[in-house]
């Protein structure tokens, strides 16, 4: 079995949440579980431990538990890219569109500096707004992003196409079509 079938056997779908027709992906079973939760990081840390990572950055929410505890591994720093309003030092900011409305995060703007090599991590890749957008704010303070790496993917609502065809280098270990 591999570490993606173990993970995907652990990932629970919860039917119609946060709202009908929604089959929410929830990661939080492999958190859960100390064996699961060590596969994940590990498959990670493998993959990014004979790279130059500079530092880790962490996609609110899901993506700072994932992040921190991978950077940690790789001896390397942590930023967060947060929602609106939560960073209290200066920050860069990036709106994007969501089905109803949209959102914006934003990132401190010493996170990053010009020329780091910077692996972005999230839980999981839907249309890929928030990685597109957190892709521009590293890009804008001149971070190289090494790779966008995600335990999930929604291959359907086209997200991790939209990113590779922005020229994103993306690994994701579990798909649902
Ligand atoms: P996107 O911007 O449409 O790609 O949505 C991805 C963001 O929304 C990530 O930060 C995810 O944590 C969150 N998200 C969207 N759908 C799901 C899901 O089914 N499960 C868990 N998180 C999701």
């Amino acid at each position: 079995q591999s570490a993606a079938d173990i993970l995907r056997q652990r990932i629970r779908t919860v039917a119609d949440w946060p709202q009908a027709g929604v089959q929410f992906r929830d990661i939080t079973p492999v958190l859960q579980d100390p064996v699961s939760f060590r596969l994940m990081v590990q498959t990670l840390v493998v993959r990014y431990m004979p790279q130059h990572i500079d530092v880790v950055a962490g996609i609110d929410a899901r993506g700072f538990i994932l992040g921190a505890v991978v950077a940690h591994e790789l001896n390397v720093g942590f930023v967060p890219v947060r929602k609106k309003g939560k960073l209290p030092f200066t920050t860069v900011s990036e709106e994007y569109e969501l089905e109803y409305g949209s959102a914006t995060v934003e990132l401190h703007t010493d996170a990053v500096k010009p020329g780091d090599r910077v692996l972005l991590i999230d839980d999981l890749i839907a249309t890929g707004g928030t990685m597109m957008a957190a892709k521009k704010l590293i890009e804008r303070l001149g971070g190289a992003i090494v790779e966008g790496a995600a335990i999930v993917d929604l291959p359907e609502l086209g997200g991790s196409a939209l990113l590779r065809a922005a020229g994103l280098e993306l690994f994701t270990l579990v798909d649902y079509a």
